[in-house]
């Protein structure tokens, strides 16, 4: 008998972003024609893009609907969601959310310094990473938009708290989809699925190229024009900088 693999790309943003004019659509294609098995659809603070994309997907490529949602804590990915969680929530009422909502909590580029994160948050005041790594059932171990020693810093997290690790996009445009892709040794189409087979996940680890991330600021600017602002809630922090 065969084994049947997974691969999924399981942190991409579509054009319900804030920051990316991908079509959810054109992102399936891609992602149908890079033999991808999975993808998760993560807009920031919301998922009705994810869900309307979900409901198209072709035979062959399962829309996992999630969402990147800004904690007080850092961000935090959830998967397999039926509501938006709201933002400004601190990572443990984040991941409680998600949790009880049967979906799965990941922690993406967890030490990038570019982004509000959660690792990087922990290495500085407000949580421990031993309390941090409690919340979550993986740990974005790649990032292919992360800078400098994010992504060894977030695998060596990862390994200290014996967490699965996985690789992801974090695409903001139709190209990137699939360029860092997370291998489970086996089929799934429920969290629970998925979190058992985490463990043994392998990762194929690509990177975006500048040129590529460039898409990303000329997005923001294109979505402001057409006055389709980012959700936000009062209480949260603003970025450290800006998503490059
Ligand atoms: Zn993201």
């Amino acid at each position: 008998m065969t084994a049947v693999r997974s691969f999924a790309d399981l942190h991409t943003h579509s054009a319900a972003s804030f920051d990316s004019l991908a079509d959810a659509a054109r992102m399936i294609e891609r992602a149908a024609a890079l033999g991808l098995t999975h993808l998760a659809i993560t807009d920031h603070e919301r998922i009705d893009g994810a869900q309307r994309a979900a409901a198209l997907a072709p035979a062959g490529v399962s829309v996992i609907v999630g969402e990147e949602i800004r904690s007080r804590d850092g961000d935090v990915i959830g998967l397999f969601l039926e509501q938006a969680i709201p933002p400004g929530l601190s990572a443990a009422e984040t991941a409680a959310a998600i949790r009880e909502q049967g979906g799965l909590a990941g922690l993406p580029h967890p030490f990038d310094s570019f982004r509000s994160s959660g690792g990087a948050k922990a290495s500085g005041r407000r949580m421990q990473p031993d309390e941090l790594a409690r919340l979550f059932d993986y740990v974005e171990v790649h990032n292919a938009r992360a800078y400098r020693d994010a992504n060894p810093r977030a695998a060596a997290f990862a390994r200290d708290h014996a967490l699965p690790g996985v690789a992801s996009s974090d695409a903001h445009s139709v190209m990137e989809v699939g360029i860092a892709v997370t291998v489970l040794p086996g089929p799934f189409s429920t969290a629970a699925e998925l979190r058992e087979l985490l463990p043994a996940a392998t990762i194929v680890a690509g990177r975006a190229s500048y040129y590529v991330r460039l898409w990303t600021p000329l997005a923001k600017l294109a979505q402001r024009l057409r006055g389709d602002r980012r959700i936000v809630a009062a209480t949260i922090p603003p970025r450290d900088t800006e998503t490059p």
